[in-house]
C-alpha cells in the first residue's frame, strides 16, 4: 500500500514536472518573425519551441491565453552600453573617470534587468566604455543564473587608434583610463587576439572618431588595418563592426569586410550602395542622437531639429531609399535601459515600415549576429517569447506594454 502511494506520488510530481516545462501560448495575434499571423499559438517543450501556426490544443500542458495582445519573438538589441547609465545624470567622461569598477558593475546589474523586463531578451553590447572585460563577467554572471539579463553577445573594450579616444584633455604626464584599448599597426593582431582570448564575442572598431580639427569626426584606421583586424577576428570565427560617422571611414570599413556600421551619419548614396553590394547592414542609433540633443538644451517640442537630429534622419531616409539593410540598435545607456523601445518608434517615425521595424528587431539581428535558433517563432527555436498589449504592427509604440517575458523557456515576466 505504502509502495503504491509512493508510486502514484511519484508519478503525480513527474506529470507537474513535465507541464511546468510546456506551455501553449494563444494570442489573437502572433509576429512570427516575418508577418503578423492571426489566431495562432506557439507550443513551448523545454526551452524550445515545438509548435508555431493555426491555433490548436495541446495536452500536458499549461495554457495561457493573451486575448486581444500579440505574441512576438524576444526583441533583440543591437547596440547597447550595458556599462554606461545616460549622460543627463552623469557625463561620459566622468562615469569613466570618476565611477568605480564596482559602481558601474552594479549599475550594470540594473540595466539588465531593465533590458529583460522591457522585453529585450538578446542583447549585442557594443564595447564596455573603460570598464575592461566588465561586460564578459555580466555575461557569464547572466549565463550561471547569477543575475537576471537577455542573452548577450559582448564586444569588450572595443578598439581605437592611438591619441583618437577620450577622456582626453589631461596634459601628458596624467594617466587616465581610457573608453577602449589603443592598437595601430603591427600591434592590432595582438590586440585583437588578446579581446577574443579575454571573451569578445565580436570585435568592434572605431573607424573614425571625433579627433578632427574643432572635434569633428575624422577617420582614424587605414583601410588595410582594418582589414587586419577583420582577418585576424575572422580566422577564430568571429565577425568586426566598426563605429563610423563619416562617408570616408563608412567606405574603409565597409570595404574592409565588417558586417555593421554603427551610426553611419555622414553617409552619402554612393556609401550606401556600396553597403547593400556587400551585404553589410547599418544599425542607425537614431535614439541617441535623439537623446544627446535634448541633453545638450534641445526642447523638442517647441525648438526646430538641431542640425544632429537633421542629419540623422537624411541618413535613416536614404539608408531604406537605397535598401540598406537596417539593425534595430540605439545605443541604449545613452539613454535608459528599459526604455529601447524608443529607437524602433524613432525608425517608424523616420519612414521606416512598421512590420519592417518589427522584423529588424527580431528575425533581421538574429540573422546579422548569427543566432541561428532565435528571432522567429518557428518549430525547433529557443523559446524566447514575449506579448504585448495591443497591436505593434498598427501603433509601434505597444511594444512598450510588455506583459510577458518568456526566455530560454522560463517565464521571467507574468
Ligand atoms: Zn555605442
Amino acid at each position: 500500500m505504502k509502495r503504491k502511494t509512493l508510486l502514484l506520488i511519484t508519478l503525480l510530481l513527474g506529470l507537474l514536472v513535465q507541464s511546468q516545462n510546456r506551455y501553449h501560448l494563444k494570442a489573437k495575434r502572433v509576429f512570427d518573425g516575418q508577418n503578423m499571423q492571426e489566431n495562432w499559438s506557439v507550443h513551448i517543450d523545454g526551452n524550445t519551441i515545438v509548435y508555431a501556426g493555426p491555433s490548436k490544443t495541446f495536452r500536458n500542458s499549461e495554457t495561457i491565453d493573451f486575448g486581444d495582445n500579440t505574441l512576438l519573438p524576444g526583441l533583440i538589441e543591437g547596440h547597447s552600453h550595458i556599462l554606461l547609465h545616460p549622460y543627463n545624470e552623469t557625463s561620459w567622461n566622468d562615469q569613466v573617470l570618476k565611477e568605480s569598477y564596482g559602481e558601474r558593475a552594479a549599475r550594470a546589474v540594473n540595466h539588465l534587468k531593465a533590458s529583460l523586463y522591457a522585453g529585450i531578451t538578446t542583447m549585442r553590447d557594443l564595447g564596455s566604455e573603460g570598464a575592461g572585460y566588465l561586460d564578459v563577467g555580466m555575461k557569464d554572471a547572466v549565463e550561471k543564473g547569477v543575475i537576471e539579463g537577455p542573452r548577450l553577445l559582448v564586444a569588450g573594450p572595443a578598439i581605437v587608434a592611438t591619441g583618437s579616444y577620450g577622456p582626453k584633455g589631461f596634459h601628458e604626464f596624467v594617466k587616465v583610463p581610457l573608453g577602449a584599448e589603443e592598437a595601430d599597426g603591427v600591434n592590432l593582431p595582438t590586440v585583437t587576439r588578446r579581446q577574443i582570448g579575454n571573451g569578445a564575442d565580436f570585435i568592434k572598431v572605431y573607424a573614425d572618431y571625433r579627433w578632427g580639427p574643432g572635434r569633428t569626426a575624422k577617420p582614424t584606421f587605414s583601410e588595410e588595418e582594418i582589414r587586419t583586424i577583420v582577418e585576424t577576428a575572422k580566422s577564430s570565427g568571429r565577425v568586426t563592426v566598426a563605429h563610423a560617422s563619416t562617408a570616408e571611414a563608412m567606405k574603409r570599413a565597409i570595404n574592409a569586410g565588417v558586417t555593421t556600421i554603427e551610426h553611419g551619419d555622414g553617409a552619402t548614396a554612393e556609401v550606401f550602395d556600396l553597403m547593400v553590394a556587400k551585404g553589410v547592414a547599418l544599425c542607425p542609433t537614431i535614439a541617441a542622437s535623439y537623446s544627446i540633443s535634448q541633453y545638450t538644451g534641445w526642447n523638442k517640442d517647441k525648438d526646430p531639429e538641431p542640425a544632429r537630429v537633421v542629419n540623422k534622419k537624411r541618413s535613416f531616409k536614404l539608408a531604406l531609399e537605397r535598401g540598406v539593410k537596417i539593425s534595430f540598435g540605439g545605443d541604449v545607456g545613452v539613454f535608459p535601459h528599459g526604455e529601447n523601445v524608443l529607437e524602433l518608434e524613432l525608425m517608424v517615425e523616420y519612414g521606416m515600415d512598421k512590420l519592417e521595424a518589427l522584423r529588424s528587431a527580431t528575425s533581421v539581428n538574429a540573422a546579422l549576429f548569427q543566432l541561428d535558433k532565435l528571432g522567429q517563432l518557428k518549430n525547433g527555436f529557443l523559446a524566447d517569447i514575449i506579448v504585448v498589449k495591443g497591436d505593434p504592427s498598427r501603433n509601434i509604440s505597444d511594444l512598450r506594454a510588455v506583459e510577458f517575458v518568456m526566455k530560454d523557456g522560463k517565464i521571467v515576466k507574468r
